[in-house]
């Protein structure tokens, strides 16, 4: 796979794993599961971030799109580029 930076795995035409992240952000718990307005403002910070590459946080290995659905996770960098909920 080629590297792509500052990409959502939604953009990389990798239908396989993007119906991977849909399926384990649907065994989400309601009540953790964040926002559609908030999971987006988060995914626009990582993209916009250096540490994104090929959908996946090179700080903590998670793909950004599963991460940022949690309602109280956060990004792992220092500060921080978005907060819990
Ligand atoms: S979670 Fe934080 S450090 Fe990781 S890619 Fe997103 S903004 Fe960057």
């Amino acid at each position: 796979m080629s590297t792509c930076r500052r990409c959502l795995i939604r953009d990389m035409n990798r239908e396989d794993l993007r119906l991977m992240i849909e399926e384990w952000i649907s065994h989400i718990p309601k009540e953790n599961r964040a926002a559609s307005d908030l999971v987006k403002a988060r995914l626009r910070l990582c993209m916009d971030c250096s540490h994104l590459q090929n959908g996946t946080c090179q700080l903590c290995g998670c793909y950004v799109e599963y991460r940022a659905a949690h309602r109280y996770q956060s990004c792992p960098d220092l500060p921080k580029r978005w907060e819990q909920e």
